[in-house]
């Protein structure tokens, strides 16, 4: 890790929104929240939030693969965490050694942990994976029954869940999530078919939790909304939410840039008249988009700048026009400034990305600052 930094770039990540965004998720639902915390919490810091998720009393937490589970457990993590990627044979030890939850997608795989469990003599904990319509991870839910047999039969397997994820819950109006409803609902039914006990079942990301009520069933999890980002341009707010991370950085160099004198790599672009430009110290290095070159903006003194020439590594300019600012002046790439605001959601439209690319994106050269 870099050294305790005084860098002025840094994301400013509010915890308590996390929480007030999960109490009003819960509150919307009625069910318990698996909140995602993958790909270190979509950026905010994975064990700073999951810590704080777990003290405000959420029932379950969500990663992408083991070791992001592993690192949740070293640090005091107790609440029941299921690994959502398809498990991988020579990790199933790792999972059982550190008490995380499977996703067993296939039969194979289901035998693969039955064998190292009865190995270790410790039963497995695991969710199985229905694939309704996403074509990832899963067994079809048309040949589901065996599946589901031979986890019901396993003398070493724990049954927590079983579940599969919406391909187009971010579309409101796409039948594609009725008809994974029903697949899904169908591939369940083989439980009350054969006498056995339905485990807990779960297939509501975010767009599922905003748009689509029967998609609820017995747990969500969602993921961008926690941080209070909506997952798709289509959709609607019906909860609550407030972003939690502000990205902020400050003015490290101030010029006047004279008509037809071209600015950045490949002077790209130059401007029509004589304008006043700044610097800003972050750039694609730290994993703000390349991809706003040009068309990204910024807030200064509460008002909306344009981005002109290419994002460098570790830098940027901006064209201020005849507007006064100083060095050291603070600059919003994300988040509130005097009354204006600039979210993730336009930065990841400026840029061509999806919101979940901007958050996701942002790396460890930028420090974040809890509060
Ligand atoms: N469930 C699974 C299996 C996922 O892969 C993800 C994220 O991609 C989520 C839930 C959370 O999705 P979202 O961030 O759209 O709420």
């Amino acid at each position: 890790a870099l050294p305790v930094s005084e860098r002025p770039t840094r994301a400013l990540v509010d915890l308590d929104r996390i929480a007030g965004n999960l109490r009003a998720i819960r509150e919307h639902v009625k069910v318990p929240v698996m909140a995602i915390v993958k790909a270190n919490a979509y950026g905010h810091g994975l064990v700073p939030v999951a810590r704080h998720l777990q003290s405000v009393g959420v029932e379950h937490l969500g990663v992408a693969f083991p070791e992001e589970g592993i690192a949740l457990r070293r640090a005091g993590i107790t609440v029941p965490i299921l690994v959502l990627g398809g498990v991988f044979a020579p990790q199933v030890a790792q999972y059982i050694a550190h008490d995380l939850q499977i996703t067993v997608s296939s039969l194979e795989k289901l035998h693969q942990v039955e064998a190292t469990a009865e190995a270790m003599g410790r039963r497995a904990t695991v969710h199985l994976k229905i694939d309704t319509g996403m074509q990832r991870i899963g067994v079809h839910a048309w040949s589901a029954g065996p599946f589901i047999e031979a986890a019901v039969a396993s003398r070493w397997i724990d049954l927590a869940g079983i579940f599969s994820h919406l391909a187009c819950a971010d579309e409101p109006d796409s039948p594609m999530t009725a008809l994974q409803l029903e697949r899904f609902d169908e591939a369940c039914a083989h439980f009350t078919r054969i006498g056995a006990p339905m485990p807990p079942r779960h297939i509501a990301n975010s767009g599922g939790v905003l748009h689509f009520p029967e998609a609820r069933l017995d747990m969500v999890r969602p993921g961008i909304m926690l941080y209070g980002v909506l997952p798709g341009a289509a959709c609607r707010p019906t909860v609550a939410l407030e972003p939690a991370m502000s990205l902020v950085s400050r003015v490290v160099y101030f010029k006047v840039v004279e008509a037809g004198y071209p600015v950045s790599y490949g002077a790209t672009w130059a401007p029509p008249r004589d304008t006043r430009v700044v610097t800003v110290p972050i750039g694609y290095g730290d994993g703000y988009p390349r991809a706003l070159s040009s068309r990204g903006s910024v807030l200064i003194h509460g008002r909306r700048f344009p981005i002109v020439g290419r994002v460098c590594m570790d830098q940027f300019m901006v064209d201020i026009g005849d507007h006064s600012a100083w060095n050291e002046d603070e600059v919003v790439l994300i988040g509130h400034q005097d009354g204006a605001e600039l979210r993730a959601e336009q930065v990841a439209e400026a840029a061509g990305m999806i919101p979940y690319e901007v958050l996701v994106g942002l790396n460890d050269r930028i420090p974040r600052v809890y509060r």
